[in-house]
C-alpha cells in the first residue's frame, strides 16, 4: 500500500495523525507523511485516516 496526500486540499486539520500517529505529522496548514509505503498492519488505521480526512486530501494506491 502507497498513501499519497494532496498538498492542494490538505489544511493541517490532523484528523489522520490522530488515527495514525505513526504514519501523520500534522504541521501548520499541512501534513508530513512519516511513511507513505506501510506494510498492511496499518491498513485500519490509514482506511479511518483518509475516511475522516476533511478535505479528502489522503488516498490509498495499491501496489
Ligand atoms: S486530516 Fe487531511 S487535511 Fe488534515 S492534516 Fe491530514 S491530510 Fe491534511
Amino acid at each position: 500500500m502507497k498513501i499519497e496526500v494532496d498538498l492542494d486540499l490538505c489544511q493541517g486539520h490532523g484528523m489522520c495523525e490522530m488515527e495514525a500517529p505513526d504514519l501523520f505529522e500534522a504541521e501548520r496548514e499541512s501534513v508530513k507523511l512519516l511513511d507513505s509505503q506501510p506494510d498492511s498492519s496499518h491498513l485500519a488505521d490509514v482506511e479511518r485516516a483518509v475516511r475522516y480526512c476533511p478535505t479528502q486530501a489522503l488516498r490509498i494506491v495499491e501496489e
